[in-house]
């Protein structure tokens, strides 16, 4: 059966969250299949060993790649740990993101204790 699939997203005050985070629940997110925005994907690859396939950069356009494979039925569920006490130059891009798995009922954790209720 294909493994499901966790799309992890991060804004830069909120990446060493997210990595640790998903060193905490590394065993978890192993039987997932892993893909993120260009500096999270990388960043929780190198401090989980778990591989993570790379979109582009958020700002770059790689929250639009994932709000397309959301649409497209590939990505089952997002942890979006967005900053929200700082400007972003792409949030009409995190808008759409967001909205788009609303559209099509995918569940997005913006913050730590909804990634761990999504996660159980
Ligand atoms: P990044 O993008 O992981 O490439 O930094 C995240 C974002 O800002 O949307």
């Amino acid at each position: 059966m294909k493994r499901k699939v966790i799309a992890l997203i991060a804004h830069d005050n909120k990446k060493q969250e997210l990595v640790d985070w998903a060193c905490r629940n590394r065993e978890k997110l192993a039987a997932y299949e892993l893909c993120g925005t260009g500096h999270t994907a990388k960043l929780v690859e190198e401090a989980t060993g778990l591989p993570v396939q790379a979109y582009l950069s958020g700002p770059l356009g790689g929250d639009q790649q994932i709000g397309a494979h959301i649409a497209e039925g590939k990505i089952d569920m997002a942890i979006f740990f967005c900053d929200p006490l700082t400007a972003q130059p792409h949030d009409p891009d995190v808008k759409a993101l967001l909205r788009i798995a609303v559209v099509y009922d995918v569940p997005i954790a913006t913050n730590q204790a909804t990634a761990d209720c999504l996660l159980k």
